[in-house]
């Protein structure tokens, strides 16, 4: 059986997370130094992956895009200003959507086929809205009920062509990964579990996980691995906050060269979201 993984990376500076207030944060701090570290640990394994990239960064990233582009991995739009689609009504939804495709499209030449929205908060509607606008795919959709920014996007109709994959007339919807411990789903995807749990018991789930999954689907974010830890984070910014956003970002290099290791001796094989496409089609 072949397996396939992708390490995709969600591309938004660090006052973008939606637990800092923007308009409080210091816009001249960045993080985004974090993109070359992935990108030269991505070139160190040869492997291809999925950039979502915040449409109002295109300006300051052309010429990082071009590159991005160039290596061969696939560009993608993870919103325009990486406001919760849902706090949007569906016109401002729209709005937000249409300058990202544009964004690409006038300062890149890019069309932008795929779609991840901010803190996966999306649901059916506005999933309708990125078919409208010609989207071929969306991957904001994930199974933890105890994270009360996400959304939930009704499917029932689609096809399951698979764990983590449902398509319906051609569209595909691809699921970040989760795996079932004591009833609960814990994610087994993001950068940000990937930073604060321990690798060990990472290890454990993944494992798990690998046992019946042929698709793992991943997501991490340039502040993850930037080397700019001195960010000023607002000081209204409560100690929960704090602790989340800064605690094992020094570990996050070390553990990806373990993950994808761990990938390989499974046998995943690392590709796009456009290549699931073209297998599942
Ligand atoms: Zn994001």
């Amino acid at each position: 059986m072949k397996k396939y993984a992708v390490l995709s990376m969600d591309v938004e500076d660090w006052y973008h997370l939606d637990y800092f207030n923007k308009n409080e944060c210091n816009l001249n701090q960045s993080t985004l130094d974090g993109i070359d570290i992935y990108l030269d640990l991505l070139d160190q394994y040869n492997i291809k992956t999925t950039f979502f990239i915040v449409g109002e960064l295109v300006e300051v990233l052309k010429d990082k895009i071009k590159l991005i582009q160039d290596k061969g991995h696939e560009v993608c739009l993870h919103s325009y200003s990486h406001i919760r689609p849902l706090q949007l009504n569906l016109e401002d939804f729209r709005k937000d959507t249409l300058l990202g495709i544009e964004s690409f499209k006038e300062l890149v030449d890019i069309d932008v086929k795929g779609y991840r929205a901010p803190c996966f908060s999306l649901d059916r509607d506005r999933l309708e809205i990125l078919r409208e606008l010609g989207f071929h795919f969306d991957s904001s959709k994930i199974k933890f009920d105890q994270h009360d920014l996400y959304g939930r996007i009704d499917l029932s109709d689609f096809s399951e062509s698979g764990p983590n994959i449902y398509n319906q007339n051609g569209f595909f919807e691809f699921e970040a990964s989760t795996v079932e411990v004591l009833g609960k789903s814990i994610p087994v995807s993001g950068g940000g579990y990937l930073r604060i749990f321990p690798w060990k018991l990472t290890k454990t789930l993944l494992k798990k996980y690998f046992k019946t999954n042929k698709h793992y689907f991943f997501y991490i974010h340039p502040f993850e691995f930037s080397r700019n830890y001195d960010i000023k984070i607002p000081e209204t910014t409560n100690f929960l906050t704090k602790l989340r956003f800064r605690k094992g970002r020094k570990t996050v290099n070390n553990k990806m060269h373990k993950l994808i290791r761990l990938l390989e001796e499974n046998n995943y094989e690392f590709v796009t979201f456009n290549q699931i496409m073209k297998n599942e089609s």
